[in-house]
């Protein structure tokens, strides 16, 4: 469908991957954010072969390989230094034809803000309401404009106002009993190896990094907690000493480098996958639509996967906007709640929902052949729909 002008809210990984790839596609795109200055929730996030290969399709693959780490290998070891699981990367990658990067949000964010053009997003327009009617679709902002288009793209995140629209109901996140601390260190000798994904297990509790560019982990710690927890952020090394106190000399090196100001503190959620991600005009992408644990780390390679679908469907489908958001509905329910209930089943695990289920696991990644590790990453990013 040609010359049709999209209104997307939000401008996070889903909404900036949609606004690139429609504006590639010669759309008239409008991006509203909430923000008055835009910055990245959180540190680091692997990105897996699928997302990469639609940031690759929309001409970024060369800014992703520079800013992205050189991830080889990943390695289990148990809160007593044992080495659990040695996974050789190489041959996944072979596989599914590309590399997975970690990379850092703040550096992803530019790459995407600079390919849609930063000062095309709007900033400082919060969306309070949707309206439709046959021919055009309004988003409603809180200071009363309204911003008119073909179609609405929803790409405002887990608590989203468009999902409201969409699903006719509201849905709440449910808190899915962990905590995680994540940040950015310069890479060491004593941290881990540069080209290593190290995760340390026990205590139904996590402690890991990964390789970033420009000589940097991505860091992460997980740990089961009730809800409602705060801690002012410099008391977060001095927290993170006490929860991991004993476990390996790489990890107390970790917490003793981190700056604790520069720590995100945060309790994880998700949301029940929905029955509705598209009502006649108007569509959710991103976390607005699936919002998951990140244990699979797949999260934001869905919202990617979501803006190469739905603009496929816009650009290849004739019928109307209507039809070609059903078929991107069609096409992407199942995959985004198969993997929203496959990584809240993994959280379980890792978290000790039940501590048996855990402790099992532990045995398992003893035993588990590392081929089988790269079986079941492979087959999570070919089902995507770049493969
Ligand atoms: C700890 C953690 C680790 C993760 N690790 C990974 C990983 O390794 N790999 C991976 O693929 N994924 C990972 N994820 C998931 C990933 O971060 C998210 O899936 C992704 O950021 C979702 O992007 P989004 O654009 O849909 O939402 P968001 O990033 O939440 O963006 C939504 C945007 O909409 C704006 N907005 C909200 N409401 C309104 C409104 N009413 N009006 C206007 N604007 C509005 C917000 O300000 C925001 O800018 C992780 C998540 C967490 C929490």
């Amino acid at each position: 469908m040609y010359e049709l002008k999209a209104i997307i809210i939000g401008a996070g990984m889903a909404g900036l991957a949609a606004g690139i790839a429609l504006r590639q596609a010669g759309y008239d795109v409008e991006i509203y954010e909430k923000t008055r200055k835009l910055r990245p929730a959180g540190a680091g996030i692997s990105l897996w072969s699928n997302g990469v290969k639609v940031l690759n399709k929309l001409g970024l693959g060369k800014e992703i390989a520079r800013i992205g780490g050189e991830m080889n290998r990943m390695e289990y070891r148990s809160h007593t230094d044992e080495v659990l699981n040695h996974i050789n990367l190489l041959p996944l990658i072979d596989s599914v034809g590309e590399r997975p990067y970690p990379v850092s949000r703040t550096d992803l964010q530019q790459i995407m803000l600079e390919a849609f053009g930063e000062d095309d997003v709007r900033l400082g327009m919060r969306c309070v309401a949707v309206e439709q009617d046959e021919q055009s679709a309004t988003a409603i902002f809180e200071d009363g404009t309204q911003a008119t288009g073909d179609l609405v793209i929803g790409a405002d995140g887990v608590h989203s106002v468009v999902r409201h629209h969409v699903t006719g109901e509201e849905t709440q996140a449910r808190y899915a009993g962990y905590v995680n601390w994540n940040g950015i260190v310069e890479a060491s000798p004593d941290l881990a190896e540069k080209d290593v994904w190290v995760i340390y297990v026990g205590d139904q509790k996590r402690a890991s990094m990964m390789p970033i560019g420009d000589n940097r982990f991505y860091f992460f710690f997980g740990c089961p907690m009730g809800q409602g927890t705060q801690v002012e952020p410099e008391k977060r090394s001095e927290e993170l000493s006490k929860i991991f106190a004993g476990w390996p000399q790489a990890v107390q090196n970790l917490i003793a480098k981190i700056n604790p100001l520069e720590v995100n503190r945060l309790e994880i959620g998700d949301i029940n996958p929905l029955k509705q991600l598209a009502k006649n005009r108007v569509v959710i992408v991103g976390d607005s639509a699936h919002a998951t644990t990140p244990t699979l780390g797949q999260g934001g390679c869905q919202a990617m996967e979501d803006a190469e679908v739905l603009s496929r469907f816009l650009i290849t489908t004739n019928l109307s906007v209507p039809d070609a958001l059903k078929r991107y509905e069609a096409e992407r329910k199942e995959r985004t709640s198969g993997l929203v209930l496959k990584a809240r089943k993994r959280t379980d695990t890792i978290y000790g929902k039940p501590p048996e289920v855990t402790q099992q696991w532990y045995k398992q990644l003893k035993e588990e052949k590392p081929q089988d590790v790269v079986n079941a990453l492979e087959k999570i990013i070919l089902g995507g729909p770049l493969r």
